[in-house]
């Protein structure tokens, strides 16, 4: 059994540690927040007093972090925990953060003689809890098959998506495709109403014909046609639309610096920015129908 450091055991990553524990690893736990870590000891794991005691005396260190400034934060600079690490120690960021930073980290890594991948996931906190996560997986072949057995436990689908920072690229253009989808969903919809077509009518239409999309037939923004989707539930996230926005504004940080046109993605931000500015600023990301009726 594998000896685990796991750094920011929130929302996403207290779930993932618990699945370690449950698997009969043994997990070192460090957050911020003391309650985050309460939950995890309270499944069998140890708390640790810093990130650096998490990533010492274990073969890989896990983390879930907010954002690229954590993530530089936590494993840079002499206090950081590649310095701390044991030579060898396999690194996993499953933050969703930039390519360019998730590039420097892996390099740093490499350079103190440790293995490190790029593992973003997408499914939610119903997926961490379940253990059903997909990881889109950046970083050396070795590194990922390293990592792989224990991605298989916290995920269902790891995908190896190329060299390090690729994991966070594919992220990021995934959840461009999404922000505007979902955006295109609700502008759909909208229309529809004004122009008297019921919501299932719709639905069935679309879901069948050429405007299907997981936005529409797997995260419907009406409520009805699809029970499970926050639209059912006032739009409580799920998916928060905050998150949403942190991901546009990487896809647009990097359409930018790598000459990208994406003129949808852009206008999607916009969107995103104006909504959770408003009402939005606690709501699913799907919320955004209501602000694209009212406009
Ligand atoms: P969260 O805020 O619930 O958890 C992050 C944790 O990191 C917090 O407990 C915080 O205290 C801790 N933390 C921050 N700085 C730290 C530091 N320096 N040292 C130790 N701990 C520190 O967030 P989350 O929802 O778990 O998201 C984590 C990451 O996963 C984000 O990058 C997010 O974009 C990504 N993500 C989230 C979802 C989701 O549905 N929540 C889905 C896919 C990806």
């Amino acid at each position: 059994m594998a000896k685990i450091g796991f750094i920011g055991v929130g929302n996403m990553g207290g779930p993932m540690a618990i699945n370690l524990l449950n698997a009969g690893h043994s997990v070192k736990v460090f957050d911020l927040a003391a309650d985050a870590v309460k939950a995890c000891v309270e499944a069998g794991g140890e708390a640790a007093s810093s990130a650096t005691e998490a990533a010492s005396g274990v073969g890989v260190v896990i983390s879930m972090l907010p954002k690229g400034e954590h993530v530089r934060q936590v494993y840079l600079g002499e206090s950081g925990i590649i310095a701390a690490a044991g030579e060898g120690t396999l690194f996993i960021d499953c933050s969703t953060i930039d390519v360019a930073t998730a590039r420097e980290v892996s390099q740093a890594a490499t350079v103190a003689g440790k293995m490190m991948v790029d593992a973003p996931v997408s499914g939610g906190v119903g997926g961490a809890e379940a253990g059903t996560l997909t990881f889109m997986v950046g970083g050396p072949a070795g590194a990922f098959e390293a990592a792989k057995p224990l991605l298989e436990i916290m995920g269902k689908n790891i995908v190896h998506t190329g060299a390090s920072g690729n994991g966070q690229a594919a992220k990021i253009c995934n959840n461009m495709i999404l922000g505007i989808s979902m955006i295109a969903v609700s502008e759909a919809f909208v229309l529809g109403e004004k122009l008297g077509l019921d919501h299932q009518t719709l639905f069935d239409i679309a879901s069948t014909a050429s405007g299907q999309c997981w936005s529409l037939t797997s995260y419907c923004p009406v409520p009805g046609p699809v029970p499970t989707s926050p639209a059912n539930n006032d739009y409580k996230p799920g998916f928060s639309a905050q998150n949403m926005l942190k991901d546009l504004n990487l896809s647009q940080e990097a359409a930018d610096g790598f000459h990208a046109s994406t003129a949808l993605g852009h206008a999607a931000m916009d969107l995103y920015e104006k909504y959770v500015s408003g009402e939005g600023e606690a709501a699913d990301f799907s919320g955004i129908i209501n602000m694209i009726r009212k406009s």
